[in-house]
């Protein structure tokens, strides 16, 4: 895939940048706004998203005055607008109000909406030309040849706020790319590294979710926790930077003070390093083409002295290769991977699966989906949408299967 410097964003000195918040009250969200609030003179806020969790929409929307507050759940539209009554920010909702909330003008929108569901807001801020800073890896899984485009097409920029994929970007030399030999992404392991496979089959949702090093929401966590999110972001980094599948490497981390590394033909290795807090990565998207400070505590690599890596171990954590498979598969197979994923994910967290069926639940769907669905390249966001739908469905029929036994 063709992929050249990202573009400089030319209007950014000391100026002022409005930055839409989509997934606000998630953990990248609320981490982007603690940054926001840090820096009022260099930051204001455009549009405000959250889901379910009105209370703290309305606290935000009071805090930061954003001109629109959007609501996803369209059941929480009555409660969200009686909570900002008198305070002039507008109060929208539902799935066409997300997208109208990237749509209106701002520089930078965040993507941190979670899932699949980000994805249409996300293609919106691309389509309207935005500083795109992407923290909603499931996008570019089910659509990053669309994303790409859309980049492309309206002269956006796309900067990657996900800790491994920031560190790759700040030390890919994208002026020479074809003079690298090797991304190697770096995994903490999650909380079940050394657990062995019998325990991780009894392992609680509460277990599963308490993440060693970084604090999260539950689907990413859950993620770490059975590898799939080094699928996910395997697949994000083959969009994001012009190397081969091949060329991109897992190493199992489990300090998570290397965020990921850059190997060159010359035998050159470059890293980007820091405490686990996602502060630095999206301030760095914030403040890019230039760097803002953060409160991350600073990394003392005296105290952390012994940096470890380690080769995954494979049959432990199947999610790796499951998703490997997929991105080779063809443009429809990481649309079912993400979408049997969500749904494996969710079940899991109702208690109604064990922690392993979550990948046989994914693994299930990619097989039992033809490969013509495997292969097929949606063309259209409709076109990933009936994909994505086909394979909840058959998630949600393998769950019920592996449920009842
Ligand atoms: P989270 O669960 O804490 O927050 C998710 C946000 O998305 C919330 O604001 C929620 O309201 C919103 N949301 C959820 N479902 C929605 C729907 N159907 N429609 C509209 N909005 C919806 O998640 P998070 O940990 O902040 O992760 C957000 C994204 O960033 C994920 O794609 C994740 O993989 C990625 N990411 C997160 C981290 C992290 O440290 N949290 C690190 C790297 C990448
Ligand atoms: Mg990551």
């Amino acid at each position: 895939m063709e992929m050249t410097a990202p573009k400089i964003y030319s209007d950014f000195g000391d100026s002022h940048r409005k930055v839409t918040v989509l997934g606000s009250t998630g953990s990248i969200g609320c981490n982007t706004l603690d940054l926001i609030g840090r820096n009022p003179s260099a930051f204001s806020v455009g549009a405000i998203t959250g889901n379910k969790n009105i209370e703290l929409l309305a606290a935000q929307a009071k805090k930061f005055f954003p001109e629109m507050a959007v609501i996803g759940d369209e059941a929480g539209y009555q409660d969200l607008k009686n909570l900002l009554a008198g305070s002039g920010v507008e109060v929208a909702a539902g799935s066409d109000a997300l997208i109208e909330a990237a749509d209106r003008p701002s520089d930078i929108v965040m993507a941190g909406i979670v899932g699949i569901a980000g994805l249409a807001p996300t293609l919106a801020a691309a389509r309207r030309g935005a500083i795109v800073a992407l923290a909603n890896k499931e996008c570019l899984v089910c659509g990053g040849d669309m994303l790409l485009e859309q980049v492309d097409q309206n002269n956006a920029t796309l900067l990657p706020v996900d800790s491994e994929h920031n560190a790759i970007f700040q030390v890919f030399d994208f002026n020479q790319s074809e003079k690298v030999d090797r991304l190697i992404l770096t995994a903490s392991g999650g909380p079940f590294r050394e657990t062995d496979i019998t325990a991780m089959a009894k392992v609680t949702p509460a277990e599963a979710v308490a993440h060693p090093n970084w604090d999260m929401g539950a689907k990413i966590s859950i993620d770490s926790a059975t590898m799939m999110n080094k699928g996910l972001e395997l697949i994000e980094a083959y969009y994001l930077f012009p190397v081969d599948e091949k060329q991109i490497e897992i190493l199992v981390h489990p300090q998570s003070v290397v965020h990921s590394l850059v190997s060159y033909i010359d035998g050159s290795v470059l890293a980007q390093m820091g405490t686990p807090d996602m502060r630095t990565p999206i301030s760095y998207a914030l403040a890019w083409p230039h760097r803002m400070a953060t409160p991350a505590k600073r990394l003392e690599l005296e105290k952390n002295s012994e940096l470890v890596f380690k080769t995954p171990d494979y049959n432990k954590f199947p999610a790796l290769t499951i998703a490997r498979d997929a991105l080779k598969a063809g443009r429809g197979a990481p649309i079912i991977l993400n979408a049997a994923n969500e749904v494996a994910v969710q079940c899991f967290l109702e208690e109604k699966i064990g922690f392993l069926d979550i990948t046989k639940v994914t693994e299930m769907v990619l097989n039992r989906l033809s490969q013509s669905t495997r292969q097929n390249s949606p063309a259209t966001i409709e076109e990933i949408g009936e994909i994505d739908i086909r394979a909840r469905g058959e998630a949600e029929e393998v769950a019920r299967s592996l449920h009842a036994k």
